[in-house]
């Protein structure tokens, strides 16, 4: 069993279903980094996942806000975007440890900003440019993580 998992994503919709898909796989809770540049994919993909859970309506990119939560049928998700976080201390004063629980799963785009404040992550997704395209790439670090990529 593989801990690894590469798929081509060729519109913006394929990125979207990606998402869907990932969530409709994660059978507890999960936490799931999520790396690329700018305008990868990152918050387009984390609509897909919200969305495969039942989320009707928009997702908005949390940069000011730092985190947006959604209260679905069985899941919390916590959508985190810590691209404007100065210190990652502030995570600390936020109360970052009540969002990581058995009921939620969190997808952390810039967990970088956050280093030493953030759990391990089940899942280390990456969005790369191919062309006008993309790649995503996923690297699963904790039994959940393989179990997610078991069941994509
Ligand atoms: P990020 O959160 O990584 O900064 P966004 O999701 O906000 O990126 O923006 C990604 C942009 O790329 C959007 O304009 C989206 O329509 C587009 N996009 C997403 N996935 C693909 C894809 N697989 N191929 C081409 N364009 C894509
Ligand atoms: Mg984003």
């Amino acid at each position: 069993m593989s801990n690894l998992f590469k798929e081509n994503l060729v519109d913006a919709e394929q990125t979207v279903l990606f998402g869907q898909r990932l969530s409709n796989a994660c059978e507890f809770a999960t936490c799931i980094y999520l790396h690329g540049d700018l305008g990868a994919g990152k918050t387009t993909l984390t609509r897909g996942f919200i969305q495969g859970l039942g989320h009707v309506g928009n997702v908005k990119s949390p940069t000011y806000t730092l985190v947006e939560p959604y209260e679905l049928a069985t899941w919390q998700v916590y959508h985190f975007d810590l691209y404007r976080l100065s210190d990652p201390e502030e995570l600390e004063f936020m109360g970052i440890r009540d969002y990581f629980s058995e009921t939620s799963h969190c997808l952390v785009e810039w967990p970088e900003k956050g280093v030493g404040f953030l759990p391990k992550p089940d899942l280390d997704l990456t969005l790369n440019y191919v062309g006008e395209k993309r790649e995503v790439l996923l690297q699963a670090n904790t039994e959940n993580g393989l179990r997610v990529l078991n069941k994509l």
